[in-house]
């Protein structure tokens, strides 16, 4: 497995967990600043308009507003000084005074993301929320599945993507399809007939790999009306890394574009198992575990904490609602950090066990981003969500942290 699909749930969830956190955050005034940046957009093109922007923004009446609009371009155009040019995928930047209670509590906040595929939008929003649906879409169509429809006379390949279905080609054979009128042929012609369908069956196949190897699919589905699908499933025609990615063999009752979209109806449970698959795998594999050797797995978040140097693989719930704070003493420099549970972060500072001065709180990130990040070059990191049985029991049952040590 590449490290971009052992990551992967991690990744995605990391975005999903900023947006729904974006999402809820509300600035005082006009002034929350949402960045998108595609690829192939010049860095010194942006900060260009950034610096028009900051002149426009020394119009506004609102003093406040007017101070926290340009020092989120400021922090803006710091960030960019890191980038020669956009990552691969683009660039996304979030940043703004959040108010944290009464006037006067706000805090800068800058989030700066490569987002999981190429971005293809510039826009620059400023505006009293964060503009978050191009992300979210984006998001979406990270679920990429491989569509094949086919019989012996015909196949189509398709591509869906979130919602989105594009019907990528048809190809066909020659032989009429069943609803051609066709009687017995004699069983010379009956042979060659066959031959003509194992040689559309390689062409399939081909098409197969054209299409789908190496694009990031999380699974091909193959449907069809009749048996001529299982003749191409069990045949050798498909490439093996494909092969393993077959979530099914669907019934239909056309080809063609019409046969794709009522494959996509047809799969709808098989597309939704696909992603819960994995949690229950994941889950059977700590049961197994732990029935086998109970010295090599750590249940609960005290006892992962404790053992996070031993393990191997880290299972966590995406429920989890615990924090990681850090702590610095602005008199003494002193760091301090600690994990709680969100309704008990405490209003104020912590004192500084050196000098006795209120510490401030410098970051606040959720334990489970925390704890991948730390441990995602040592082993491989799950996440569960609550969608399956299995999710609910690390949940309810084992504190949402679980741990298999080697
Ligand atoms: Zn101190």
């Amino acid at each position: 497995m590449s490290d971009q699909q052992k990551y992967d749930s991690f990744d995605e969830y990391k975005i999903r967990k900023l947006i729904s956190e974006l999402e809820s955050k509300e600035g005082r005034g006009t002034e929350l600043i949402s960045l998108y940046i595609p690829p192939k957009r010049a860095i010194s093109d942006v900060a260009r308009d950034l610096r028009e922007e900051a002149s426009t923004a020394s119009n506004i009446k609102s003093k406040t507003t007017r101070k926290n609009v340009m020092d989120a371009i400021e922090s803006i155009l710091q960030r960019l000084k890191l980038f020669k040019e956009p990552p691969p995928n683009g660039l996304v930047i979030f940043c703004g005074a959040i108010p944290h209670g009464a006037p006067g509590t706000e805090k800068m906040e800058i989030h700066v993301l490569e987002p999981p595929l190429p971005i293809n939008i510039y826009l620059y929003r400023c505006d009293s929320k964060f503009v978050i649906e191009p992300l979210k879409k984006l998001i979406e169509e990270k679920d990429v599945y491989g569509l094949i429809v086919m019989d012996r006379a015909e196949a189509t390949f398709a591509i869906l993507r979130g919602r989105n279905v594009e019907v990528l080609n048809t190809i066909t054979s020659g032989i009429p399809g069943k609803h051609h009128a066709g009687g017995q042929s004699a069983r010379r012609f009956q042979r060659i007939i066959e031959q003509v369908a194992h040689e559309f069956y390689v062409r399939i196949g081909e098409y197969t790999t054209k299409y789908f190897l190496g694009k990031d699919i999380k699974g091909l589905i193959i449907g069809g009306p009749g048996p001529n699908k299982y003749e191409f499933y069990e045949g050798e025609y498909l490439h093996y890394e494909l092969r393993k990615k077959v979530l099914g063999l669907v019934d239909i009752g056309y080809t063609g574009e019409e046969g794709i979209r009522e494959l996509i109806n047809r799969s709808e449970n098989l597309l939704q198992q696909s992603k819960l698959m994995h949690e229950k795998q994941v889950f059977n594999n700590l049961m197994a575990t732990m029935v086998n050797d109970y010295t090599k797995v750590a249940i609960g978040k005290k006892e992962v904490l404790e053992k996070l140097d031993r393990a191997k693989i880290l299972i966590m719930s995406e429920e989890n609602d615990d924090y990681h704070l850090t702590f610095m003493c602005p008199n003494c420099g002193f760091q301090l950090e600690a994990d709680i549970q969100d309704e008990q972060e405490p209003k104020e500072g912590r004192t500084c066990p050196r000098c006795g001065t209120q510490m401030d709180l410098i970051s606040k990130e959720p334990l489970v981003t925390h704890l991948a990040e730390m441990f995602k070059n040592r082993g491989t990191v799950e996440l569960m969500s609550t969608q399956t049985e299995e999710g609910e029991q690390l949940k309810n049952s084992f504190g949402g942290y679980a741990a298999i040590l080697g």
